[in-house]
Formats: C-alpha cells, structure tokens, sequence
C-alpha cells in the first residue's frame, strides 16, 4: 500500500518553556509522513522548498525512507518558514511569524509514478489546490484531509466542495464549529457528515480524540504524560499514524477506524515527548503496539 501526503514542508523555529528549536526540520507533510512512515511503504510526498533546504533534511527524510520525487526545489527561493511560542499551557501557541516564501505559490504536481496512490492525505493547504491533487491521482482507496481556520473564513465554499470528495476529515474542535456554524461539537461533526466526508475526527489537543461515523461515536484519551517538550505537529503526526494504520490494515470498517484513532494517539503522543521530529525518531513496532496496549488498559473499566 501506498501513502501521498500533500502539505508544507518547513523550517521551525519554536520556543517551549523547555526549550528552543531553531530552524528546525518541520511542516505539515513531514510530520504526517514521518509518522505515516511506521505503518506503511512507500510513504511520498509533494511539496515544496527553497534552495535553502538543507542537505542533512532531505536526508534524515531519505533514511525515513520517504519517497522525495514529488518535492519541488526551487533553487532560487526561501523555504517557508514558521516561528510560533508556546505558553505555559502548552495548549496556547502565538505564531509569531509565518514566511511562505515559495509555499506562497504552491501549485502541487503529482509525479507520474504517484497517480496510483493508494491512500491520500491532504495537508491544510488552500481547498481549492486540495481538490486539484484528488483530479491527478487515478481513484484512491481514502483520502484523508485537513484543514484551518485561514480557509474556513476566507475560501468557505471551495472548502464544501472538497468535503464532497474525501473521505474522512481530521480537524480541532474550534474548526469543526467554524466549519458546521454549530457550537456542540458533537453536532458540528454530524452536520460535517451531512456534507461528504464519512468520518470526522476531533482532535481535542491532550484531552483526546473524537471519532464521529453515521452509526458509531467514539472517544479515545490524550496519553497522559509527565512531560510534554514540544506539541508542534502533534495533529499532522495525529493524522499520520490514523492514515498510516488503515493503509497497514486494508480495512475501513468502524471497529478498525476506532484502531486508527488509537494509533493516531499514540504517534501523537510520541511526537510531542521531544523537540520538533526527535521524538518520531527511531520508533520501533514494540513501542508502538505497547503504547496502544497502554490506551486499551487507560480506557477500560469493569463492574457497570
Ligand atoms: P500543528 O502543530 O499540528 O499545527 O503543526 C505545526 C506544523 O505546521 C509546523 O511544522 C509548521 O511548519 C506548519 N505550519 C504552520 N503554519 C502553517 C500554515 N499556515 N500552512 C501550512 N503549514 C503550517
């Protein structure tokens, strides 16, 4: 099975209370990737990078074994680089500055050799460019999709249009209201039902993860830990981990869906335990498949 992820490629420069990150390794499409990377091959990406990019990134991406033909270089352009600073509540980011550079005119091209991709994961990148990948790739079994409030307020329309097409939408609780205009979360992911996808999910940062289907509602924690480093990427290594299982598995069912979010949790809640992508780094199946047993045994209760 294969995995097409589509987003930013960036440099990060993020400020925890500890510790800092300078111009590190980053982007929706690296964290989505890396993750997806520990459940399924060959993992590819699209997107695109200044002359700036370092040799040493594309690299450690190499060694993850990602397929990097579909990212574009632009030699003589700056990558997009994003600076943002956490509180002490780690829920509270400012982003303190956000430089497109040549992501600003991101016009994704799908290689040849990526048209038969099997699952799709589309990054937040503007609706429109996300519905132009899904008309270059020949009938996915899944296409999972992201988005933000940038898009919500300003390209609205072009956002229903693309949830028509997908098949799951992975997004925080704020955006699903934004998205439904509706403030119980729970009905907001109804109503997101009612305009395409087949499954929503809500990332709810450390309190967890909502699974909403036609016929199933289903929760899982936020993996409880003493020390959370850095939460950049913990949504995209989120949507990672969720895809990256049902390529492994080859099974959309519900019961396997809820798996899907178990293992998003658990690539989460790796990521964010280090500084910027360490803590996705040098993952073995064992500690995966240990930490959902951990998820299993958190939720589990007997005697009602
Ligand atoms: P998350 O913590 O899940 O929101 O993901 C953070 C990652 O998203 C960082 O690595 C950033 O480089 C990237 N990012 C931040 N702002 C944007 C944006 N406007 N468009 C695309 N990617 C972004």
């Amino acid at each position: 099975m294969s995995l097409l992820v589509v987003g930013s490629v960036a440099l990060d420069t993020i400020d925890t209370p500890l510790g800092r990150a300078e111009n590190a390794l980053g982007g929706s499409a690296v964290y989505v990737a890396v993750a997806g990377s520990y459940l399924v091959s060959p993992v590819r990406i699209v997107g695109v990078v200044g002359g700036d990019f370092p040799s040493e990134a594309i690299e450690f991406l190499r060694g993850m074994s990602i397929d990097l033909e579909g990212l574009e270089i632009v030699r003589d352009g700056k990558t997009f680089r994003w600076g943002g600073k956490y509180h002490h509540d780690l829920n509270v980011r400012d982003t303190l500055y956000t430089d497109l550079n040549v992501f600003e005119h991101f016009d994704p091209k799908i290689p040849p050799a990526y048209r038969k991709s099997d699952y799709v994961c589309l990054g937040n990148i503007d609706p429109v460019l996300q519905q132009r990948v899904l008309q270059q790739i020949d009938s996915p079994k899944l296409v999972v999709c992201d988005t933000m409030n940038f898009w919500i307020e300003r390209k609205y329309q072009d956002l229903l249009n693309t949830l028509r097409v997908i098949d799951v939408l992975i997004i925080n609780d704020e955006e699903a209201r934004g998205i439904a205009r509706e403030t119980n979360v729970l009905k907001a992911a109804r109503c997101i039902l009612d305009m395409g996808p087949r499954a929503v999910v809500v990332k709810k940062g450390e309190h967890g993860a909502l699974l909403v289907t036609k016929t199933m509602v289903f929760t899982t924690p936020g993996y409880p830990l003493e020390e959370v480093h850095d939460p950049t990427g913990a949504g995209d290594a989120f949507a990672g981990g969720f895809v990256g299982y049902l390529a492994k598995t080859e099974d959309l069912s519900d019961e396997n869906l809820k798996l899907a979010v178990v293992y998003g949790s658990v690539l989460a809640s790796f990521c964010i335990e280090k500084f910027s992508l360490a803590g996705l780094e040098g993952l073995t199946e064992g500690q995966l498949s240990a930490r959902a047993k951990e998820f299993q045994r958190l939720s589990r209760f007997d005697g009602v």
